[in-house]
């Protein structure tokens, strides 16, 4: 164990010489900006999904000071689709705390980083790491199964004492020198061979020491987490039209789809699809509306915590009337530059095209 321990960074920087990833664009600078927006954007998604948000976000915001300046809605447009909005909440407000209190210039270490909005230990580590060559210890969670499997740790993974002691673990595993590539190659291994379903063992560094492999404990190591049952939640939706337009409401900033456009909806989270009537009475006793509301489309949508169950209830109105709450009518042409939760996009991208009537 202790010669596997002094060899391991040295053994994973010269396999992530010949075996790990080189071209993915985040790795060829050393802008702290596109680094710390790299590590947001990876942050529970694949690099293959990341690759074109991040492309355009850079062509919208090139550096932190024009992301400081844009508007929160031109900032969730760009991320509309991707997921998890609160990232893009919080790297919004971490762009401006940049420009307010350090500068303009992100801040250059890891325990610096960790005090902006949106960036955790980890992705600390690794900006610091990227950007400024400091001896910091990536954890994520592809990090935590290679140490686990290598070295045969058994602890539950859920528990902060857990945590504490991988963070131990993973400092002293650190290199003296070239840091950049050891925490590429972590992420490298974890990600391409080291995989949580199936592991290619035989491509690996470790292939011959691996405590996990060599007992036979590949499936149960990390220790999986208990398993809980998703919830299925009932919400309802309302689509509002005129000829050319769809009235839209932006979500409270708090809570799920925060900050974004969307239809207007009873709550999303409740049990039993509280409030459908409230939102439905809302909309039906407006004078200007010409048809009575009517089930017209169904949808599913997995969030982490419960599987959501939409119904959606068209009112065709004679005018714009202001149903209030925050909302406004939007031009269907404009709908999709909006910042939009991905199934509400895709619904009004339906209606559009006339999928649904
Ligand atoms: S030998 Fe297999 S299980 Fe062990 S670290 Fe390598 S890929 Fe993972």
């Amino acid at each position: 164990m202790a010669a596997l321990k002094e060899t391991f960074a040295a053994r994973v920087i010269a396999w992530q010489r010949h075996a790990g990833r080189h071209d993915l664009p985040w790795q060829k600078t050393r802008d702290a900006y596109r680094i710390w927006l790299s590590e947001v954007m990876l942050q529970q998604t694949q690099v293959a999904t990341v690759l074109p948000y991040y492309e355009r976000f850079l062509k919208a915001f090139p550096d932190v000071a024009t992301l400081a300046r844009a508007a929160p809605d031109e900032v969730m447009a760009h991320w509309s689709g991707l997921g998890y909005y609160s990232r893009a909440r919080n790297l919004h407000r971490a762009a401006r705390d940049v420009v307010e209190h350090h500068g303009g210039r992100v801040p250059q270490s890891a325990a610096l980083l960790e005090t902006l909005p949106g960036i955790g230990r980890s992705s600390a580590a690794a900006i610091a790491a990227f950007a400024f060559g400091e001896r910091a210890a990536i954890l994520d969670g592809n990090v935590k199964r290679v140490l686990c499997r290598v070295f045969g740790i058994e602890r539950p993974m859920q528990k902060q004492s857990t945590e504490r002691e991988l963070v131990g673990f993973a400092l002293g595993l650190l290199p003296e020198h070239g840091i950049e590539r050891y925490t590429q190659g972590l992420m490298d291994l974890g990600a391409t061979v080291c995989t949580a379903k199936a592991p290619r063992c035989p491509d690996c560094p470790f292939a011959n020491d691996c405590i996990a492999r060599a007992s036979g404990r590949i499936a149960t190591l990390p220790a999986p987490r208990e398993k809980r049952i998703t919830p299925r939640r009932k919400a309802s939706f309302v689509l509002a039209r005129h000829s050319q337009s769809v009235w839209l409401e932006r979500r409270p900033e708090r809570g799920i789809w925060g900050g974004l456009w969307c239809l207007p909806a009873s709550a999303l989270d409740a049990r039993s699809g509280a409030g459908e009537a409230q939102l439905l009475e809302r909309f039906m006793k407006a004078p200007a509306q010409a048809g009575v509301a009517s089930e017209f489309a169904r949808f599913e949508h997995a969030f982490t915590h419960f599987t959501l169950l939409a119904s959606v209830f068209a009112i065709d109105c004679r005018r714009e009337d202001d149903f209030g709450r925050d909302g406004r009518w939007v031009p269907w042409r404009d709908c999709a530059s909006l910042g939009l939760p991905a199934p509400i996009k895709t619904l009004l991208l339906d209606v559009q095209q006339g999928l649904f009537r």
